[in-house]
C-alpha cells in the first residue's frame, strides 16, 4: 500500500533494523510473495474483487500471518485490487467483477512477529491490449531499476530518478501524489520514497534500512484522483495505471528483495 504524500505527518527518524528483524521481515515476505503468486494463478474473468479478499484472508489466516491493510485508517480488507484507470487502494467489492481484457493490480501486505511486509502486482487477464502489456512491462523494469538504484552509500533520490527516467522515455508517466515508504514495526515509516527524483540527492541510503518501493506508471498523465469513497486513487485522463512493489532490505551486499 502507497504513502500518500499529501497526508501531514510529525517528522519522524528513519527507524534501521537489525540482521534479527529482517529475518522477521523476510518469513513476512515470503508470505506475501507466496500469496500474490496464488492470487495471480487464480485470476480470471468473472471473479469479484471481494473473491479475492477471500482468497488472501485465507493464505493468510493458513500462513499463521495477519492482513497488513485490514483496519488501516479504516481500510476494509486485506488487499487492494485496482483495475484498468484505478491507480491503487481499490476496495474490493462483490459487485465488482473482473473482465477479459482487464489489468488488475494487487497490492497486499501481512504482519509475521509484529513485523510488516508489503508488495504488489499488476497482472493482465485474458486478451489485453498491446499498449496495457506494455505499461505492465516497463511499470515490472521500472522497480527493478529503482532496486538496483537502492545501493548503500547511494541517495533517496537515485531511486526516484532510475524510476522516473525510465518510464517517461517509455512514454509514461509516474505519479506524484502517492509514494513508496519506509516498513518495519510500521506499515509506512520514514523516509518517504518518490517515484521521481535528481540523482544524488535527499537521503543517504545506509545499510539497515528496509524501503517498500513501488513505482504506480500511468499510460497518460501523472495526474490522480480519490473517488467519494475516500481511497480509490484513478487516474484523472481515465487512461490506464499499473503498480509493482517490493520490500527491500538495503544491506552492504546491495539490496534484498524480501517479498520475492
Ligand atoms: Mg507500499
Amino acid at each position: 500500500m502507497s504513502s500518500t504524500v499529501l497526508m501531514p505527518k510529525p517528522p519522524r527518524k528513519i527507524e534501521m533494523k537489525t540482521k534479527e528483524e529482517i529475518s522477521l521481515m523476510r518469513q513476512a515476505g515470503a508470505v506475501v510473495a507466496g500469496a500474490l503468486t496464488m492470487l495471480r494463478k487464480s485470476l480470471s474473468a468473472g471473479m469479484s474483487t471481494k473473491d479475492i479478499d477471500v482468497l488472501a484472508m485465507d493464505y493468510l489466516s493458513k500462513n499463521n500471518a495477519q492482513p497488513a491493510f485490514l483496519g488501516y485508517r479504516g481500510f476494509p480488507a486485506s488487499i487492494c485490487v485496482s483495475i484498468n484507470s484505478e491507480v491503487v487502494h481499490g476496495i474490493p467489492s462483490p459487485k465488482r467483477k473482473i473482465v477479459d481484457g482487464d489489468i488488475v493490480s494487487l497490492d497486499f501486505g501481512c504482519v509475521v512477529g509484529g513485523f510488516y511486509a508489503d508488495a504488489a502486482v499488476t497482472v493482465p487477464v485474458g486478451n489485453v491490449s498491446g499498449e496495457a502489456l506494455r505499461l505492465i512491462q516497463v511499470t515490472e523494469e521500472s522497480l527493478g531499476r529503482g532496486i538496483a538504484a537502492a545501493l548503500v552509500g547511494n541517495r533517496l533520490g537515485d531511486i526516484g530518478f532510475a524510476v522516473q527516467s525510465y518510464c517517461e522515455q517509455a512514454g509514461f508517466s509516474v505519479v506524484r501524489d502517492f509514494v513508496g515508504h519506509g516498513i518495519g514495526r510500521a506499515l509506512h515509516e520514514e523516509p518517504q520514497v518518490p517515484n521521481y527524483g535528481k540523482k544524488g540527492t535527499g537521503t543517504r541510503l545506509v545499510s539497515g534500512m528496509v524501503l517498500a518501493i513501488e513505482p504506480m506508471v500511468n499510460a497518460g498523465g501523472y495526474e490522480v484522483k480519490v473517488l467519494d469513497d475516500q481511497w480509490t486513487a484513478v487516474t484523472k485522463d481515465g487512461r490506464l495505471s499499473a503498480h509493482f512493489e517490493h520490500t527491500v532490505a538495503l544491506t552492504e551486499k546491495g539490496p534484498e528483495i524480501l517479498t520475492q
